[in-house]
């Protein structure tokens, strides 16, 4: 299967805007080409539209040659593009597991494109036989989640792997809670796939959700791609320059506390009345199921606790989900559940 073959019409043949800066890439100088306030403030030049800096940085956190790094403005941004990139409104289609991150049947939605949801199993495994029949010529996008949200578990790769056979589309895998999970996900195989398409982002693990910077990581052709179709300077001067300065120091320390921490929280959790069910969890979160949840969740919104209710989410029946805190705020999630 080739990629390109898989593009809209419209973008295989599109003229990308181009900027001042892919004009004139020199550094010093006398900027009058791109009509900035000329007063240097910090922030009156525009950023660089390739962020390059931050790419040959991130290159080397991750481990992947700059060409195959994309940078968005959080993983949502990409999640959009490859929309825009690939489905055609009305005609082709997308295919997700469910339940799984919001966003995916959103920007469907937002472009106007079928979205086929395929539940995933009472244990929140996945029937891969079920997912490709839902597969039809017109599908081109295949969303998987692992770790999966809400549900927290990962799939197995050999799982991920034949998708990645069979399917002749693009399979969006997205590793967001990819760094609290004890397999390494698909960043080193991208090599493998040319229809893989991984999103992270620096929202969970590396704590920037403030900053707004989410990755995809895809073939060149795939990157070059989406990057004709982004805004032109879609990270801004701040976000680059601070991201660049956090990458320097890795959050080991705190994944391994949030982990331990999801540890103890379930375990306690566990011997509590009011939990039915712990799902097991490679994420930041844990999936809980109570018989009452709504009541749960104002007794701990009582406490100034907020927790997401995913109870009406098809095959989430009464669970809540509960993010890991830092250790103090976990002591008092259980001490406020513990009496309930
Ligand atoms: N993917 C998954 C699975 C998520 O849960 C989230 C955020 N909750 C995102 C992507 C989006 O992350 P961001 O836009 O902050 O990079």
């Amino acid at each position: 299967m080739e990629v390109r073959e898989l593009l809209r019409e419209n973008i295989r043949t599109l003229s990308p805007y181009s900027t001042a800066r892919d004009e004139y890439q020199g550094s010093l100088g006398i900027y009058l080409d791109a009509n900035e306030n000329p007063y240097d403030n910090g922030y009156n030049r525009y950023p660089d539209p390739h962020q390059k800096v931050l790419k040959q940085k991130l290159s080397e956190v991750k481990n992947v040659p700059v060409e195959k790094i994309f940078i968005g403005n959080g993983s949502d941004e990409p999640i959009d593009l490859v929309f825009r990139l690939f489905c055609e409104p009305k005609r082709d289609n997308a295919v997700s597991i469910a339940p799984s991150y919001g966003m995916y049947k959103v920007a469907a939605a937002i472009n106007d494109v079928l979205m086929r949801e395929v539940q995933l199993e009472p244990d929140f495994s996945l029937d891969v036989d079920k997912l490709l029949a839902a597969t039809d010529e017109h599908t081109k996008l295949l969303f998987l989640c692992s770790p999966n949200n809400p549900s927290g578990n990962c799939f197995p790769k050999e799982t991920i792997e034949r998708i990645l056979k069979t399917f002749q589309g693009i399979v969006v895998l997205d590793e967001a809670y990819i760094d609290f999970a004890d397999q390494p996900g698909f960043l080193s195989r991208l090599e493998e796939f040319p229809n893989l398409i991984i999103l992270q982002t620096l929202s969970k693990a590396w704590g920037m959700a403030g900053l707004r910077l989410g990755l995809a990581f895809a073939q060149p052709f795939i990157i070059e791609t989406l990057s004709r179709v982004k805004y032109p300077y879609n990270i801004n001067v701040v976000t680059q320059k601070i991201v660049y300065d956090r990458l320097q120091t890795r959050p080991d320390t705190q994944i391994q506390t949030i982990i331990a921490e999801r540890k103890r929280v379930s375990e306690a959790l566990k011997t509590f009345p009011l939990i039915r069910k712990i799902y097991p969890s490679d994420a930041n979160f844990v999936l809980v199921q109570v018989d009452q949840p709504r009541q749960v969740y104002e007794t701990l919104i009582a406490a100034g606790i907020i927790v997401r209710d995913r109870s009406r989410i098809a095959g989430c029946e009464g669970c809540l989900r509960i993010t890991i805190g830092t250790p103090e705020e976990n002591t008092v999630l259980l001490d406020t559940l513990k009496n309930m």
